[in-house]
């Protein structure tokens, strides 16, 4: 059976009908010429790399101290779960659960979600929780704010490192590179191929 696909455009609202394409092309709105999808080579494999290096750093992130602080012969190490729990001891409830859900939940709930997503495609598992998963991280996908922490982060650093000496731990490191690969992965996965690629799967 052959499928035809139509969508709108999510900057115009042009409706548009899908095409098939070649290796490296890319299909742009016939009205205000954005770019709605594209093929990449090897697309599927390239983001299942880029999730299995983003998990590694996500448990280096989470195991290692961030920073740790030296001062009057007192050292002191932060780490992402040291610094939620600290929040929460001091009543600062709302942005412990921010930073739980932020530093540790979503980031998680993404990479493990499309680790599912991809290997169903690529092993042509029945689809129907890949598609659930899929669309809820759409959904939860505004509320990460893994780059505006990163931000935060780089500003402590500097001011910190003004009243104490400062050791910047391996973990800082793995959260600038965690951060980086999320960024690549949201970059090199186009969602309009996923989504085609789930429907071929065997239905359920
Ligand atoms: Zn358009």
């Amino acid at each position: 059976m052959t499928i035809t696909y139509q969508f709108a455009c999510t900057h115009c609202g042009q409706i548009n009908i899908y095409q098939a394409l070649q290796n490296g092309e890319e299909a742009c709105c016939v009205r205000c010429s954005s770019v709605l999808y594209r093929q990449r080579k090897y697309m599927f494999d390239a983001s299942l790399a880029l999730i299995f290096t983003g998990l590694i750093l996500f448990v280096m992130t989470n195991a290692f101290p961030l920073i740790a602080l030296k001062a009057q012969g007192v050292t002191q190490e932060l780490t992402i779960w040291k610094a939620t729990a600290a929040f929460w001891e001091q009543d600062y409830y709302w942005l412990s659960v921010l930073l739980a859900l932020n530093l540790i939940i979503f980031p998680l709930f993404e990479l493990l979600g499309l680790l599912w997503v991809l290997l169903t495609i690529r092993l042509a598992w029945q689809p129907p929780w890949a598609i659930k998963i899929f669309r809820w991280l759409s959904e939860v996908k505004p509320w990460g704010m893994l780059e505006v922490f990163m931000l935060g982060l780089l500003v402590a650093v500097v001011k910190l490192g003004d009243i104490a000496v400062l050791v910047v731990g391996s973990a800082f490191w793995a959260f600038i590179f965690l951060v980086l690969s999320m960024a690549a992965l949201g970059a090199h996965l186009d969602r309009f191929t996923v989504w085609r690629a789930l429907t071929a799967c065997p239905s359920a």
